[in-house]
């Protein structure tokens, strides 16, 4: 099952062509997106996601997304759903046809179901491994153009280092900076839970700042947790109770194995964490 919307609210046939050739999403990469993940027909984090959707275009030059559209797209999308459960809720801003004389952007709204593999990695929890990103956390404010932290479509590396985890026997992948600190993961926020406290770096050193672990952290503090925003270094996801990748779809999933090195069992602290995640989005 898949839903197609345009930023005027029109459905379209998500089986047939609508993207020009020349698309700079296509042909550069040039764009942003959102994914969003729709529970009971409910978007989860929808203002979190358009504003990013927001800053993320503002950081490659994009024209300021009409947010009322977007969600106008969103809604048209969850409207016409008659599928699952969940949706995952794709939101697609490119550049728009290379020499357009009118510079209009592409947009759409994408509605389909979540991966199988998704839905095991939740109840499973994942094997990861580090990959390097060779780049110091000083980098993203130096280098604005380098676009560390927007959600651009360029993910190619993103992908190249899941498949090398692939090859060395891993799900997942959690990013290192040139001085070994944390990133994130290819499509996830990295948390750590250590004594009552959830731990994730700063999205200041080039990273996205996650919807999730943003309704994560807000959720287990109404539940007594401590939350710390701060950089964080391999060997301390080594030594706490539970390491977490959270993303939308996903939502919060263990790893169990960190560089064929078997954690501790976090499965209480991540039924502890899920409550409080759901909790959030309760009726
Ligand atoms: N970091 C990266 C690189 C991502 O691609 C994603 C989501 O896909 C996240 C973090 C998590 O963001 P969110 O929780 O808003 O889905």
């Amino acid at each position: 099952m898949r839903v197609l919307a345009f930023l005027d609210g029109t459905l379209a046939d998500p089986d047939a062509a609508h993207i020009r050739v020349d698309d700079l999403g296509l042909l550069r990469g040039d764009g942003v997106f959102e994914t969003i993940l729709v529970v009971d027909g409910v978007p989860r984090e929808l203002r979190a996601h358009l504003d990013r959707l927001a800053r993320s275009a503002a950081m490659l030059d994009l024209p300021e997304p009409d947010l009322a559209a977007w969600e106008r797209a969103a809604l048209a999308v969850i409207e016409n759903w008659r599928g699952g459960r969940e949706i995952v809720l794709k939101l697609l801003y490119t550049r728009g046809a290379d020499g357009d004389p009118a510079g209009r952007p592409t947009g759409f709204a994408l509605g389909m179901e979540v991966d199988p593999k998704v839905l095991r990695a939740r109840a499973e929890g994942v094997s990861a491994v580090t990959l390097e990103r060779g780049f110091t956390p000083e980098l993203a404010e130096r280098a604005p153009w380098l676009l560390l932290g927007a959600k651009s479509v360029s993910y190619a590396v993103n992908m190249a280092a899941l498949r090398e985890a692939n090859r060395r026997g891993a799900d997942d992948v959690i990013f290192t900076a040139a001085d070994g600190s944390v990133f994130e993961g290819p499509t996830s926020t990295v948390v750590l839970a250590k004594e009552g406290t959830l731990y994730t770096p700063p999205s200041s050193i080039g990273i996205l700042p996650g919807t999730t672990q943003f309704a994560l952290f807000r959720g287990a503090e109404k539940r007594g947790w401590s939350v710390k925003v701060e950089p964080l270094r391999v060997s301390d996801l080594l030594a706490g109770e539970g390491v977490f990748l959270a993303s939308s779809v996903r939502m919060l999933t263990r790893v169990h194995t960190l560089d064929g090195r078997a954690l501790p069992d976090s499965g209480a602290v991540h039924a502890e964490l899920i409550a409080a995640y759901e909790a959030e989005y309760a009726s």
